[in-house]
């Protein structure tokens, strides 16, 4: 059964009755597409209940940022989610909260995302990350999930995710899940429906230069040569940046050594796009 909850009061007294049961939570801005469902099916799949979260949490958008202009399109989703009903037929909880259930007036507990929030997006988004850790923190406290499903194609986020869980949060497992792609190879994305057929086939381009760099990395190359070879591609200026990372703490690399993510963020006229590729 679908059931919809648009105040905490709602959830609460669900929850006060579930209590036993176990819960694996996505939490997502809406605007919901495959990818969102990957995440709900996989809490479906190894919980009794799962919960999606739609919310567009402004803490998390910079000052200029597309906050206003984000798609909410919550009747859109309901249908998307319903098409799960049936092939799990378990609980699932849409929770579309109101800003006060998040933020309640006088709202202190703001956190500050761990180091690792520095570079890359946090370079180009200063506040953003201690946004998203905030408002995941809140949602866990809210929702008290045992089990939580976070995409791989925000995997700095991810990073500081599974950071901050693990401070304020031990009990939650928190899962990275693989990116879903267009047919194309496009990492979806809920601002790829900014983009024009003609952009979304440009913005390839991010991905060309991951999988460029993972290649060479496969075929045993130095960290000097993939330093070279990243500023090669660095030539292409809509390349915000593109690094590579220890995919286990996200520590810069002093030489090649698996795993390892390799990140981009690529513009598109006022379209930041995020990929990346992990070599195990
Ligand atoms: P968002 O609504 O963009 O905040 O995303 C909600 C969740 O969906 C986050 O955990 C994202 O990492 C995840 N997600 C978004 N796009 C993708 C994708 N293409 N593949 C995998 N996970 C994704």
């Amino acid at each position: 059964m679908i059931k919809l909850f648009k105040t905490n009061e709602e959830y609460f007294n669900w929850h006060e009755k579930n209590q036993q049961k176990t819960i694996g939570f996505a939490p997502t801005m809406g605007n919901i597409h495959n990818a969102h469902l990957s995440l709900l099916e996989q809490a479906l799949i190894e919980n009794e209940v799962g919960i999606i979260s739609i919310y567009v949490n402004p803490t998390q958008f910079g000052e200029g940022e597309d906050f206003d202009a984000y798609p909410r399109t919550l009747s859109d989703d309901i249908e998307k989610i319903k098409t799960l009903e049936s092939k799990y037929n378990k609980d699932i909880i849409i929770y579309a909260p109101r800003e006060t259930d998040i933020y309640p007036q006088g709202f202190t507990n703001y956190l500050k995302a761990h180091q690792i929030a520095a570079d890359l997006e946090g370079d180009l988004r200063p506040t953003h990350f201690d946004g998203v850790v905030t408002v995941v923190a809140r949602l866990f406290e809210i929702i008290k999930p045992h089990k939580s499903y976070f995409g791989k194609k925000d995997y700095q986020q991810l990073k500081l995710i599974e950071l901050m869980a693990r401070e304020h949060y031990p009990q939650v497992e928190v899962k990275g899940m693989p990116i879903i792609r267009e047919p194309n190879g496009l990492a979806m994305s809920s601002r790829n429906n900014y983009l024009s057929p003609a952009q979304k086939d440009e913005a390839l381009a991010l991905r060309n230069s991951l999988l460029a760099v993972s290649k060479e990395i496969e075929k045993g190359a130095s960290i000097n040569e993939i330093k070279e070879l990243i500023q090669n591609l660095k030539t292409d200026k809509k390349l915000n940046y593109l690094d590579l990372k220890s995919a286990i703490d996200f520590s810069p690399l002093n030489e090649i050594k698996k795993p390892i993510v390799i990140l981009g963020n690529y513009q598109i006229g006022s379209t930041r796009l995020l990929d990346n590729v992990e070599v195990l």
